[in-house]
C-alpha cells in the first residue's frame, strides 16, 4: 500500500533525496580497482581520558599507509585478536578525518565555525606525523595551503595560532615548519603589516597557545628577506613545484598527487594502480624526523 501524506515522514524524504543524488551522480568504475579491504579489523582507542573514542578500522588499509602502524602490527603479540592500539595524545576528531581520508581520499576538515577548520588541519597534521603517513601529511600540507588562499574570518590570526601549535607539537619536522612560516610571512607581507602590528598579532595568538619563541623569529626572518628582495609574489597553487616544496615524501618516493593522476590515467609516469588500492598494500615510506 503506497504511503499516505500522513505517513510520509521527513526521514523518508531525506532518504529519497539521497537516493536521487546517488543516481544522478552514478559513477561506474573498474571491477579490478575494488579495494582489497582484507578480513582483519583493528580496534584503535584515540584520545586522552577526557575525550576517548574507539575506532574499528580495516587493518589492511591502515597498515598500507601508516609506517608506524605497520611496525606496530608486525611486532610480536601474544593475542593479536585482542590487540587494541592506543593513541592517547591524539584527538578523536583528527583520527576520524584520517580514516575518512584512507577510505575516500578526501580531507573532511571544512567547517564554517571560526577557527575550527584550521584546528582540524593542525591536529590532523600532527596525527599524520605521529602515524608516519607521508601521503596523508603531504595532503594536509596542501589543504593548509589551500586554506591560506581562501577567505576566512581572522585567517591570519588563525594561521599564526596554527603555526605556534605546530612548532610546539612537531618541532623537528622541517617541511611543516617551513610551510606555516612561509604562509604567515607571505600574508603579513601582502598586508604590509608593520613590526608593531606583527607583534600584536603574535601576542594575541600566543594568548591561545603556549609561547614558543622560534616560530615568530623564523617568520620575521622570512618577512625581512622578502622585504629586502622586494618579493611579495603569492604562492601559486597551480605550480606543482610549490606543492612538492612543502611535501615530505623526498626525492626517492612518489608524490601522492602523481599517484592520484596515475589512478585516473592522467600521468604515465607510474603504474595505474589506484591510490586507494596502493594503500591496501604494504608501504615503503620514509618519513622525515617522525615525532614521538
Ligand atoms: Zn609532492
Amino acid at each position: 500500500m503506497p504511503p499516505t501524506n500522513h505517513s510520509y515522514s521527513k526521514v523518508e524524504r531525506q532518504y529519497e533525496l539521497q537516493v536521487d543524488w546517488k543516481v544522478a551522480n552514478m559513477e561506474r568504475a573498474e571491477y579490478a580497482d575494488i579495494m582489497n579491504l582484507g578480513t582483519s579489523a583493528l580496534l584503535i582507542l584515540v584520545g586522552g581520558e577526557e575525550d576517548q573514542k574507539y575506532f574499528l578500522v580495516h587493518e589492511n588499509i591502515i597498515r598500507g599507509s601508516s609506517a608506524l602502524m605497520q611496525k606496530m602490527l608486525d611486532a610480536p603479540c601474544k593475542h593479536p585478536e585482542k590487540r587494541i592500539i592506543l593513541l592517547p595524545k591524539d584527538e578523536p576528531a583528527a583520527f576520524a578525518i584520517y580514516y575518512q581520508w584512507l577510505l575516500t581520499g578526501k580531507i573532511h576538515t571544512k567547517d564554517s565555525t571560526q577557527y575550527l577548520e584550521i584546528i582540524h588541519l593542525t591536529h590532523t597534521c600532527i596525527l599524520g606525523h605521529r602515524l608516519q603517513d607521508v601521503d596523508f601529511v603531504d595532503s594536509v600540507h596542501d589543504a593548509i595551503l589551500q586554506y591560506s588562499t581562501e577567505t576566512h574570518d581572522n585567517k591570519l590570526r588563525a594561521l599564526i595560532v596554527a603555526g605556534a601549535f605546530l612548532y610546539l607539537e612537531a618541532p623537528e619536522v622541517a617541511s611543516t615548519k617551513s610551510l606555516i612560516v612561509d604562509i604567515v610571512a607571505w600574508l603579513l607581507r601582502r598586508e604590509d603589516a608593520t613590526v608593531s602590528e606583527m607583534q600584536d598579532l603574535f601576542t594575541l595568538a600566543y594568548d591561545l597557545v603556549e609561547s614558543e619563541p622560534h616560530f615568530p623569529k623564523d617568520v620575521f626572518q622570512v618577512v625581512a628577506s622578502m622585504c629586502a628582495s622586494q618579493d611579495r609574489t603569492p604562492l601559486s597553487l597551480e605550480d606543482g613545484e610549490v606543492y612538492c616544496k612543502y611535501h615530505c615524501h623526498g626525492e626517492n618516493s612518489i608524490c601522492y598527487k602523481k599517484k592520484i593522476k596515475a589512478s585516473i590515467g592522467v600521468s604515465e609516469e607510474t603504474d595505474a594502480r589506484s591510490t586507494m588500492q596502493a594503500r591496501a598494500d604494504p608501504a615503503e615510506h620514509q618519513v622525515e624526523d617522525p615525532i614521538e
